[in-house]
C-alpha cells in the first residue's frame, strides 16, 4: 500500500433495533476502500444511504460494530486520540451550526490546537492568523465572532479549524450544500488549492453529482449502507456498471452517453426503510433491470478491471 493511504476494510456499524436484540439497523455494511496521498474521494447516494455514519464511524463520533480503519499501517485501533486528530479531521455541512457563536474566530481555529498541544495562547493566535490568510480571511478579522462572518467565510473558518493540527486526511461532510452557488465555487477551488499546497486526501461527502465529478478521483457510490459501485471516478461517470449509479447520472442531469439518457426510470422513488430493508439485492423494489433472484440473493461486492460493483447482473 502507498505511504500515508487511509484504508478502511470492511467497516460495519450496526443499531441494534429498540425492543429487539436480534434485529439491527445495517448502517454501514461491508464498506472498503483505500485512500492514497492528495486525492479526493467521492462519495454519494441519497440520505440514508450511510454517507454520515461513515464519516461519524471514520472520525470515532460512532463506535464500529466491525472492520479495520487504518493509516499508513498503523490501526486506529491502537492511535491515541492525539494521533488521530493529526491524522484526520473533518469539515462539517453547516458552519453555523459547527462554529461556537461566543468563541472568537481565532479561538474556534486555534481550540484543537490548545486542547491537543502545549502552545501558549501567543503562539495559537498567530497560528491561527496564518491559517486565515491561508483560507483566504483577513487576519484582522482574527477577533470576530462567527455571526460577523458570511456562510462562504464561515465555512473557510471551519476549514481553517480543520487545518490546525496539520492532518493528512480531511473529511468533507456536505461542505457546499449549504452555500450559495457562486459561493460553493470559490470554496471547492479553496480546497483544490489547499489540496495542492498542502497534500491533503479528501473523502468528499455529497449528494450533488456535479459537485461530486468536479471534486472526487474516485467515487464510490453507496446504497442502504453498502457499496453499490466503486471505483476510478472518470470510468464510472464515464461508463457506470451499476443500474443504481446509471439511475442517479441521468437523474443528475451531468451524462451524455446515450446509454444513460435512455436508461430505464426507477421503479418507484421511495428509499426502502434501513430499519426493514428489502431483502436479496436491496435496490431490487427500485432496479428497472431486476430479475426474479434479485428478490432473494444478496450480491456481492466483485472487483474487476479496478471497479468494484455489487450487482448480478
Ligand atoms: Fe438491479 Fe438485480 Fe443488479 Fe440489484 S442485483 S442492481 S436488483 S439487477
Amino acid at each position: 500500500m502507498t505511504a500515508n493511504s487511509l484504508l478502511v476494510q470492511n467497516l460495519k456499524k450496526f443499531y441494534p433495533v429498540k425492543g429487539s436484540s436480534e434485529k439491527f439497523v445495517k448502517a454501514l455494511n461491508d464498506v472498503s476502500f483505500t485512500l492514497p496521498p492528495n486525492t479526493t474521494l467521492g462519495i454519494v447516494g441519497e440520505s440514508g444511504c450511510g454517507k454520515s455514519t461513515l464519516a461519524k464511524t471514520l472520525m470515532g463520533l460512532e463506535d464500529k460494530t466491525h472492520g479495520s480503519i487504518s493509516f499508513n499501517d498503523n490501526s486506529f485501533d491502537n492511535m491515541s486520540n492525539k494521533v488521530k486528530y493529526e491524522t484526520m479531521q473533518m469539515v462539517f455541512q453547516d458552519p453555523l451550526d459547527s462554529l461556537n457563536p461566543r468563541k472568537k474566530a481565532w479561538e474556534i481555529i486555534a481550540d484543537p490546537l490548545l486542547i491537543n498541544s502545549k502552545v501558549s495562547k501567543t503562539e495559537a493566535l498567530k497560528k491561527a492568523q496564518e491559517l486565515m490568510a491561508k483560507v483566504g480571511l483577513r487576519p484582522e478579522q482574527s477577533h470576530k465572532y462567527p455571526h460577523m462572518f458570511s456562510g462562504g467565510q464561515r465555512q473557510r473558518l471551519g476549514i481553517a479549524r480543520a487545518l490546525i493540527l496539520n492532518p493528512k486526511v480531511l473529511i468533507l461532510d456536505e461542505p457546499v450544500s449549504a452555500l450559495d452557488v457562486s459561493v460553493q465555487a470559490q470554496i471547492l477551488n479553496l480546497l483544490k488549492e489547499l489540496q495542492k499546497d498542502l497534500g491533503l486526501s479528501y473523502i468528499f461527502i455529497s449528494h450533488d453529482l456535479s459537485v461530486v465529478n468536479y471534486m472526487a478521483d474516485d467515487i464510490m457510490v453507496m446504497y442502504l449502507g453498502r457499496v453499490a459501485e466503486y471505483g476510478n471516478a472518470d470510468k464510472v461517470f464515464n461508463n457506470p456498471y451499476h443500474p443504481y449509479t446509471k439511475t442517479l447520472l441521468k437523474s443528475g442531469h451531468i451524462s451524455q452517453s446515450e446509454e444513460i439518457k435512455s436508461f430505464p426510470k426507477l421503479i418507484s422513488s421511495e428509499l426502502p426503510s434501513p430499519l426493514n430493508p428489502p431483502t436479496g439485492c436491496a435496490f431490487h423494489t427500485r432496479c428497472p433491470l431486476a430479475k426474479d433472484e434479485c428478490h432473494s440473493i444478496l450480491p456481492e461486492v466483485e472487483s474487476k478491471n479496478e471497479r468494484s460493483v455489487s450487482c448480478l447482473l
